[in-house]
């Protein structure tokens, strides 16, 4: 089920209330439409009542699409310093739901799900392109750290993020985000043979592979935070 909450915001131009229907959980075998307004960036957003400016929730909801094999936890990005606390609590929310702790029919589903932990709209977003363009999103991130040591003048750490926003035959194309705002800055396209390589050459990237996949968070943007799970545990 999809599930919705009437709640007031202040927008953040003019401080005017506006009404807002909140989101909890998308349920994107039922609601394909809600999968393209995620998409198309219209999701979660609206118009201003009192000075026309547009609005955007901030996100924090669950993406279940059993057709797609994904079940996403999402969080604002400014919460991405917390995403071990966070991962461990969307592992329990998806055990109690889909995993050990479930019904058998639900657990029978939840077999069929890759249990993601994104923040912000924009890596919402790339894990639903990646997806539906048959792309595995941990080489994605790979790939990523392969381009910033192609990339000398990129500027990669916390607070700035690469992010797919489209795949073409030949090509991922890659645009610079700052998470927080999450406002795009310039792009570029990658070879879909850099992509390729990374696949071919799996034992050369299973360490770095292992860290990116030691939580539901399988994003490279862990690295430069903190000192990750071994540390902290
Ligand atoms: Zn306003």
């Amino acid at each position: 089920m999809s599930l919705f909450r009437s709640t007031v915001i202040a927008c953040p131009s003019c401080g005017a209330d506006i009404p807002f229907e909140e989101c909890d959980s998308v349920n994107a075998d039922r609601r394909p439409d809600l999968r393209e307004a995620i998409l198309e960036g219209s999701f979660q957003s609206l118009p201003c009542p009192g000075c026309g400016e547009t609005v955007r929730m901030e996100p924090q909801f669950n993406y279940l699409e059993v057709g797609a094999g994904l079940w996403i936890a999402v969080f604002p990005g400014r919460m991405m310093p917390d995403y071990i606390a966070v991962e461990d609590a969307i592992t329990e929310v998806f055990e109690t739901s889909y995993g050990a702790r479930a019904l058998p029919s639900a657990r029978e589903i939840g077999a069929g799900l890759d249990v993601r932990l994104v923040f912000g709209w924009p890596a919402l977003t790339e894990k639903l392109v990646l997806r539906a363009a048959g792309l595995d999103d941990v080489t994605v991130e790979l790939l990523k750290l392969d381009l910033m040591r192609r990339l000398p003048e990129a500027d990669m750490g916390p607070g700035r993020e690469l992010r797919v926003t489209s795949v073409e035959q030949d090509a991922l194309n890659f645009v610079w985000i700052l998470t927080e705002r999450e406002v795009p800055m310039d792009g570029f396209a990658a070879h879909r043979a850099l992509y390729d390589a990374i696949e071919e050459a799996p034992g050369a990237w299973a360490p770095i592979r292992a860290q990116l996949t030691d939580g539901p968070f399988a994003d490279m943007q862990k690295l430069f935070i903190g000192e990750g799970r071994a540390a902290a545990e």
